[in-house]
C-alpha cells in the first residue's frame, strides 16, 4: 500500500514507519519537526516537511491507500498550561487531515489514542469499555478525535482503528525516544545513568499501590507499531474499531528504576518527590480484544528486554 505516515520523524512514527517500509509498503512521511527530527525518518521513506493542517490537502491529491496519524503534541503537563496548542494542533489539524482523506477518498485510517482517555480508571486491567473521563487535556483531545472518526467511519465508510496506547518504551534499532524535553520514566531514569542528570524524581510513595510508586504497563514500541501493521489490514469499511495496548502487566516506578539499575550497572540515585498533578496511581491494560480481532501478542513484553533496548539505544546517541 501507499501510506501516509504523518509524525514519522517521532518517537513512534519513526518505528512505524520503518516497520510498513520493511514490510513492503511505499511510505511517505509528513513531520512539522517541531518535536521529531529529520533523521529519525527511516531509509526508504519520502520525507515532506510541512504543518500537517495546512499540508493535508495538498498531500493527498497525489493518492493514498491508507494514513497512520501519529503526529501529535502529547505533553500532560503543557497541554493542561497551554490547551489552545492542544485543541489545535491535535483536533483542529486531525478535523482537517479527515476532510482531506474524505475529499480525495482515501478510506484506511490507523489513530495514536491513548490510555489518557480513561482517566482515573475504576477497575484495572481496563478494557475498552471503561468509562472515558480524561484528566487532562491531553487525553480529551484523542477522546474527541476518537468520537469525530466513528462519525467520519460511520458517515463516508472510512476502514478506521484507534490504537490506545498505554506506556510505550524501549527501542527498535536506531529508532527510539529522544524528546528535547524528556518527562517519560525510562529515558528520565537512562540519563542519570548516562550522567546527564543527577537522579531521578519518584513522584510520590503514597500512592494505594505494592510499594507506594505508581503501577504503569509499559508494552515495547517494536510490539505496538506490529499492531499498527495488522490494524490497517485488518480494518473493515464503515467501521472505527478501538483497541488497548499494553502488555497488561504493571509495574512500579521503583521496579523500573531497579530494572534499570540492573541493566546499566549504574546505581541511579532517586528521591521521593511530590505527586505529579493528574497521575493516576495505577494504569493497566486489558488487551484482550486487540489479541484476539488483530491476532497480535506482545513478542518483547519482559521489562528487562525494553529497557535494554532502550538502553543500548541511548548509548549509542551519544557514542
Ligand atoms: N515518573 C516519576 N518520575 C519522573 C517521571 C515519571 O516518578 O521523572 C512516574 C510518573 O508519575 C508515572 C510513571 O513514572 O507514574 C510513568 O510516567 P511517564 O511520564 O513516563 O508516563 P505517563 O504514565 O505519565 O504517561
Amino acid at each position: 500500500m501507499k501510506l501516509l505516515v504523518t509524525g514519522g520523524a517521532g518517537y513512534v512514527g519513526s518505528v512505524c514507519a520503518a516497520r510498513l517500509s520493511e514490510a513492503g509498503h511505499e511510505v511517505v512521511v509528513v513531520d512539522d519537526l517541531s518535536t521529531g527530527h529529520a533523521d529519525a525518518v527511516p531509509d526508504g521513506c519520502r520525507f515532506i516537511e510541512a504543518d500537517l493542517a495546512e499540508a493535508a490537502d495538498g498531500l493527498l491529491t497525489e493518492g493514498f491507500d491508507g494514513v497512520l496519524h501519529f503526529a501529535a503534541k502529547s505533553l500532560v503537563g503543557e497541554s493542561m498550561e497551554h490547551p489552545a496548542k492542544y485543541w489545535q494542533g491535535n483536533v483542529v489539524t486531525t478535523l482537517r487531515l479527515l476532510e482531506a482523506m474524505r475529499e480525495h477518498r482515501v478510506s484506511r485510517l490507523v489513530f495514536s489514542s491513548t490510555a489518557a482517555v480513561y482517566g482515573q480508571p475504576e477497575a484495572i486491567p481496563i478494557p475498552e469499555s471503561a468509562p472515558t473521563r480524561p484528566t487532562n487535556t491531553y487525553g480529551a483531545t484523542k477522546l474527541a478525535m476518537d468520537h469525530a472518526i466513528t462519525s467520519y467511519a460511520t458517515a463516508h465508510g472510512m476502514a478506521a482503528t484507534s490504537l490506545r496506547y498505554f506506556n510505550v518504551a524501549g527501542a527498535y534499532g536506531p529508532y527510539g525516544e529522544r524528546h528535547v524535553v524528556e518527562t517519560h520514566l525510562i529515558p528520565i531514569v537512562l540519563q542519570v545513568a548516562l550522567g546527564q542528570r543527577e537522579q531521578v524524581q519518584i513522584f510520590g510513595d503514597d500512592w494505594p499501590t505494592q510499594d507506594g510508586t505508581c503501577v504503569r504497563d509499559y508494552i515495547h514500541v517494536a510490539d505496538l507499531a506490529e499492531a499498527h501493521l495488522r490494524a490497517l489490514d485488518r480494518a473493515q469499511p464503515g467501521q472505527h474499531r478501538i483497541y488497548n495496548l499494553g502488555n497488561g502487566t504493571g509495574f512500579t516506578v521503583k521496579q523500573v528504576i531497579d530494572t534499570c539499575r540492573e541493566v546499566t550497572g549504574h546505581p541511579i540515585p532517586a528521591r521521593v518527590a511530590s505527586p505529579r498533578e493528574g497521575d493516576p496511581a495505577s494504569l493497566v491494560a486489558s488487551s484482550e480484544y486487540a489479541q484476539r480481532q488483530l491476532e497480535w501478542q506482545p513478542q518483547r513484553a519482559e521489562l528487562d528486554t525494553i529497557v535494554q533496548h532502550a538502553w543500548a539505544f541511548a548509548r549509542a546517541r551519544i557514542a
